[in-house]
């Protein structure tokens, strides 16, 4: 497997927001092994091991995506998610995508739903080595209502036993966490976005049994009402969390919930994808039924701060693209929320890439395994041109992706 000895002007290595400067990653077997100044981790004395030193560059954990849906595009999302193309069209919107993201230096991420096994065929084709992608964990159709959020691409799942029924079926299809829909969803016509679709007790059903079987959950959850239930039924990620109150619009936050989240230690994934005309004028999206780049990012702008009081009451927070992609070419979604969260959210440089790499890597169950640049983590690292401190469109800048210490973008 992969041996090798990185250098760089800096290394962030996502423990307690750590920069490490004149910084050296020594890889042996595809995990990291030794990290710290150039100074204290000498290159290895074996001639034949590779050393690459990139100069004035920044070494950092790959990035995790923790909201991804790989197989659908935007454009084709709506009204009905994904019924207008084939099963062979989906699945090669996620090989594209695939290759897309990881380029963009995302090693890792989160499938929140899609038709059938797509996902799970993507995360074994990329494990295998039968096309190059992120590391994929696939949660496959999501568990709704009937007419719920996103049925055309879910199991409809109306009451306790038909929940534990569709968790069960999930498994057996090889999923690796449960996504359910506890509201009503913007794609989604006829759902209702303020209202929970599910009670308490099934929601705590699809835990039950989806911890049984060694799976965490993640929920959709915009309106307070679903997000109270969620938190009630020990839901592992808060997907979007939007604390939108009964009519859908106005904003309910509820600090009781925020603090039996923080208590049981649920993650709120905020899945929204960055304002994208604010970074990118693509006319033709520009013009779609999609909300306006102003009110969209007014929006954000809205929701952050609650975001914040969510941080300070405690809570894990991290955030991801809930992409469909399409949105910018070089799929570099998250790189361009990030950079929204810095320049327009008042959030911190390297908090924000602590909430795209150790929180997330926690959040969907994998924190030992990647996430921070320390020994014994999978040398799954990205190296960018200059210093994100400094200028978070660094991010953009990516100069080399490494999978398990293998060089892959
Ligand atoms: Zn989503």
């Amino acid at each position: 497997m992969s041996t090798l000895y990185l250098r760089a002007a800096r290394v962030l290595t996502g423990v307690d927001n750590g920069v490490i400067k004149d910084a050296a990653v020594q890889v042996d077997d595809g995990r990291i092994v030794a990290v710290g100044p150039a100074a204290q981790v000498p290159p290895p004395a074996d001639p034949s091991v590779p050393q690459v030193d990139y100069g004035d560059a920044t070494l950092l954990p790959g990035l995790i995506d923790a909201h991804v849906h790989l197989t659908l595009r935007r454009g084709l999302d709506t009204p009905l998610p994904a019924v207008p193309v084939t099963d062979e069209r989906a699945l090669l919107q996620g090989v594209e995508a695939a290759r897309g993201v990881l380029a963009a230096g995302v090693t890792t991420v989160r499938d929140c739903a899609a038709r059938g096994h797509h996902a799970q065929e993507l995360r074994d084709a990329v494990e295998d080595g039968i096309i190059t992608g992120p590391h994929i964990l696939a949660s496959g159709p999501p568990i709704t209502t009937t007419a719920g959020h996103i049925w055309p691409l879910g199991y409809e799942a109306d009451s306790v036993t038909e929940v534990r029924r569709a968790v069960r079926r999930l498994v057996k299809e090889g999923v690796d966490f449960i996504k359910v829909c506890a509201t009503g969803g913007r794609g989604t016509p006829g759902s209702v976005i303020g209202r929970a679709q599910y009670s308490t007790e099934e929601l705590r059903a699809v835990v039950e049994d989806a911890h049984r079987l060694g799976r965490h959950v993640a929920t959709h959850a915009l309106g307070t009402e679903g997000i109270r239930r969620a938190v009630e039924a020990g839901i592992d990620t808060i997907e979007h969390c939007a604390w939108l109150g009964l009519d859908g619009e106005t904003l309910a936050f509820d600090e009781a919930v925020v603090e039996s989240m923080a208590t049981q230690g649920l993650v709120a994934s905020i899945a929204a994808g960055p304002p994208w005309e604010v970074f990118h004028q693509d006319k033709e999206l520009a013009g779609s039924s999609r909300p306006t780049t102003v009110a969209r990012l007014e929006t954000m702008k809205e929701r952050w701060p609650l975001v914040h009081r969510m941080r300070e009451l405690g809570v894990q927070v991290c955030f991801a693209t809930d992409s469909v992609y399409g949105m910018f070419e070089d799929f570099h979604d998250l790189s361009y929320l990030a950079q929204a969260l810095v320049e327009y959210g008042d959030f911190p440089p390297l908090d924000v890439i602590e909430m795209l790499t150790a929180v997330p890597a926690q959040a969907i169950g994998w924190g030992d395994r990647i996430g921070t640049i320390e020994p014994g983590k999978l040398a799954d690292l990205l190296v960018v041109k200059g210093n994100p401190i400094e200028d978070i469109q660094a991010l953009h800048a990516v100069t080399a992706v490494y999978q398990a210490g293998a060089l892959v973008a």
